[in-house]
């Protein structure tokens, strides 16, 4: 039991070292699972925003002029740390998140990928070199760093987010600052710690914690010259929309309202597996959960709703300390909240509960957070939880006829992070990725979350700008290419001034 003694007072970790927060200001990080606060986090002023910022760029040269290998071989030192502590990390990530263990262990290992990617970054920052351009100049193209560069971070993945979005950032020689997000910022200060063992120079690595004010100065700094930010939609539009006002390079990646499409064709069992684990594991709090299962004809509808009812009503709603629970509790009471409001509105809207979460005894009798698996059919368009996201164990079943009509629905949606079809029909498949407005697309495949060497973002209201979360398109994202043209005079090149446009014969 968690006593108001051990209630822990975090520090940011600001010039390779835990700094204490000098604001007054703290927010509350709670144990999703017992409901309890465990830790309270410093809410930096913009002062301290502004020093932090300062200590990074003036950590910045060295880095920049540290040889690429070198970099790649602090990164692969920091990379070996993370699965040396990997159990450590484990009890972090479950405590502050609730997910569970086997949860949090393929977090981990997604967000490696991104660490293993900017390991190769000899290979992804090698330019372009054209011999004798014209006139005996030679023409070359090189990636440099930007400088000073900004995360800014979503509760649902406390590790595997912030490596993805800051791993080739430092590897492409960029001095990062991160604003992790103020409910789960444990892990990355203990990230931090990891860094600096890595042997990181210090100011290459900056944790700012914090909320509005913090984020404001980074979005205001001149000094910081890329922000790639990660959360909900409303958020993500601001950021986009203030970073670009200031001159900033922004990528800001917003919520998502997955659907799962299946055809008549397709082994309904294996797509309730698949629908179970993708639309409620981690409590529904993915940015690529399956949010909305289409099945196209009514009897394709009729057949999945019975399978879908047994399986769901056996799922174990827990804590991360249990190993048979399938997932946990949710952030926090008000997303709780958030969650049931939504569940009420979608019935009073005419969805009908297929298994309703509020049911189960630990939602009723229990401090933590915890929301039962919810399923709603005969969603409709225009209903609240049809178009908003809801991030938490409520999931809709919408009933069309073709799919022609999942295709239009799906396209006209604001959202468009991730969908998935299955069928056994390949031109159906073909028709659904040719067609499809959506940045990650899956054929028989629950989550198409991209590796970590392709490029991961939405499109529509779940991407703004023009970068990626991860994937190589971050070398580009994270540097400025300077194209140079060189000339090493020789005694037979003409030195007179010459006005006309220059040309290359
Ligand atoms: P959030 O938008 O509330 O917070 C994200 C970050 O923004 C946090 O660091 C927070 O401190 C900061 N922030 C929040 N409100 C702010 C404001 N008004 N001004 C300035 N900064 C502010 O998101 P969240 O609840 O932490 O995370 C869940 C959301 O993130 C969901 O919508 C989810 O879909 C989305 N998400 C998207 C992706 C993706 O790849 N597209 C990945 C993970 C999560």
């Amino acid at each position: 039991m968690t006593t108001a003694q051990e209630v822990k007072t975090l520090t940011h970790f600001i010039g390779g070292e835990m700094t204490k927060g000098k604001s007054g200001r703290y927010g509350s990080v709670y144990n999703p699972t017992i409901g309890e606060v465990i830790a309270k986090v410093p809410l930096a002023t913009v002062e301290e925003t502004r020093e932090a910022i300062a200590k990074a760029q003036s950590a910045f040269p060295d880095w920049r002029d540290t040889s690429v290998s070198k970099r790649a071989e602090i990164i692969l030192k920091f990379r070996n740390l993370i699965t040396d502590n990997m159990d450590e990390l484990l009890q972090i990530i479950c405590r502050e998140s609730g997910k569970t263990v086997e949860d949090a262990r393929g977090e981990i290992t997604r967000g490696l990928e991104s660490v293993d990617l900017a390991i190769g970054v000899p290979h992804l920052v090698k330019g372009e070199y054209s011999v004798n351009v014209g006139g005996q100049i030679n023409a070359y193209s090189a990636k440099y760093p930007l400088g000073v560069v900004a995360a800014i971070s979503p509760f649902n993945f406390p590790i595997m987010v912030p490596l993805a979005q800051t791993s080739m950032a430092i590897a492409v020689g960029n001095a990062v600052v991160l604003k992790a997000s103020e409910r789960v910022p444990m892990t990355s200060l203990y990230v931090s710690e990891l860094w600096k063992k890595a042997g990181l120079p210090d100011g290459i690595w900056t944790v700012v914690n914090g909320d509005k004010d913090a984020v404001n100065e980074i979005l205001e700094n001149p000094t910081v010259q890329a922000i790639s930010f990660v959360g909900s939609t409303p958020v993500a539009k601001y950021i986009y929309e203030t970073g670009t006002k200031y001159g900033k390079r922004v990528t800001a990646l917003g919520g998502g309202k997955n659907n799962m499409v299946v055809m008549p064709d397709a082994d309904l069992e294996q797509v309730a597996n698949a629908f179970i684990g993708a639309a409620y594991g981690a409590a529904s709090q993915r940015c690529m959960a399956i949010s909305t299962i289409m099945p196209v004809g009514q009897d394709t509808a009729n057949r999945l709703v019975a399978i879908l009812k047994e399986k769901i009503s056996a799922l174990k709603v827990g804590s991360y300390t249990e190993p048979d629970t399938d997932f946990g509790p949710v952030i926090s009471q008000q997303s709780k909240d958030a969650i049931l409001a939504a569940i009420e509105r979608g019935e009073s809207e005419g969805a009908t509960v297929v298994c309703d979460g509020r049911d189960l005894a630990i939602v009723k009798e229990s401090k933590g957070f915890f929301v039962g698996p919810t399923l709603l059919d005969n969603v409709k368009p225009g209903m609240e939880i049809y178009e908003q996201e809801v991030f938490g164990p409520a999931r809709n079943i919408v009933r069309v006829d073709s799919l022609d009509e999942a295709i239009a629905l799906i396209n006209h949606h604001e959202l468009g992070n991730g969908v998935t079809i299955f069928t056994n029909d390949g031109f159906a498949a073909r028709k659904f990725t040719t067609e499809i407005d959506v940045g990650m697309v899956g054929v028989n495949v629950p989550i198409p979350i991209p590796v970590g060497y392709h490029n991961f973002a939405g499109f529509k209201g779940s991407r703004f700008g023009e970068g990626h979360m991860f994937g190589p398109d971050q070398a580009r994202f994270f540097t400025k290419t300077k194209t140079i043209s060189e000339r090493w005079m020789t005694s037979n090149v003409s030195t007179a001034s010459t006005f006309a446009f220059p040309s290359n014969n």
